[in-house]
This record gives structure tokens, sequence and C-alpha cells, in this order.
């Protein structure tokens, strides 16, 4: 899918939001979740996306939004950084097919990296459903309040 397009309410992310499909959260708000990516890049592999907004990319979404989802980004990556003391932390956010972007709800990755430990492949390997709740039960307990 190319940059310009209709939202589809289709997409896995708007089902993860109405609970149609199971996810692992690791916090949410009215407006905002952080959720575990089931495919991850590396352990403690985060998403976190608007409930509320039908932006399919960074390009489509609102200031108010935006402003909400990097507050969320924030918040996160702080307590990722606070359970699971990463070496480093990559945030990334793809817009568009040719970009590397396969669900077409904004959304941004959390992706812990730590020395020596090389990144795993974008959207390579299902997780294990109890390995993701404990690590989100891990970040969600570091959430400042
Ligand atoms: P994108 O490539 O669009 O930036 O990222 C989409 C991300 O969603 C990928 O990292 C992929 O692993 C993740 N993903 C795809 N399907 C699911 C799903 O059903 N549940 C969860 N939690 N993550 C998913």
């Amino acid at each position: 899918m190319s940059l310009d397009g209709a939202y589809d309410d289709g997409n896995i992310f708007a089902k993860i939001v109405r609970g149609e499909i199971p996810s692992v959260t690791v916090w949410e708000d009215d407006q905002v979740l952080a959720f575990m990516d089931v495919f991850p890049q590396s352990k403690g592999h985060v998403l976190v996306i608007s409930k509320t907004s039908k932006a399919r990319n960074l390009l489509d979404a609102e200031a108010k939004t935006l402003g909400r989802l990097i507050g969320a980004v924030q918040k996160t990556a702080r307590a990722v950084r606070a359970a699971l003391k990463p070496d480093g932390l990559v945030v990334t956010q793809f817009n568009g097919a040719p970009a590397g972007q396969t669900v077409f709800h904004l959304h941004f990755h959390i992706i812990p990296r730590w020395d020596g430990v090389p990144l795993g492949r974008h959207g390579e390997g299902m997780a294990d459903t109890d390995a993701l709740k404990a690590l989100a039960a891990q970040i969600a307990d570091r959430l400042e309040r």
C-alpha cells in the first residue's frame, strides 16, 4: 500500500483495539494502547498505537494524536529501560509498504537493544504468549505513575 489510500477498519491493529483478536497489553488509557509485538525483533519489543485515530501513518495523523502518541512512546520506553536494562532503545515508525510498513494503522515500535545481540528480522518468529505476558508485566511494573 502506498502512502495514499483509505483507512481500513479491518486492519489487525483495529481488530486488537476492538478486542476482536487477542494481544498482550502493557498499558492503555482511553486514547493509547501499548502492547507486545507478537513477532518481536528483540526481547521487549512493544508497539504503541492510538485507539481513536484513523491515521494510517505519520503523514495522516492529527497533531493532537501525535502529541499523545509520542508522549506514550516516551513513557513506555522509560518503563522498558527500567524493566529490561537494555544498552540502547530503537524507536521506529514506517510509512507506506515500500518503507517497510505492513499494518496500516499508525504505530511506533520500541525495540530494546543489547550490546552484541543482533536484531531479529522484522515480523519474523512468533513469540510465546506466556513469555510476552511476563515481559509486559515487568514493563508495566516500571511505568511512571
Ligand atoms: P510495521 O511493519 O507495519 O511497521 O509493523 C507491524 C508490526 O506488527 C510488526 O512488527 C509485526 O510483528 C506486528 N504484528 C503483526 N501482526 C500482529 C498481531 O497480530 N499482533 C501483534 N501484537 N503484533 C503484530
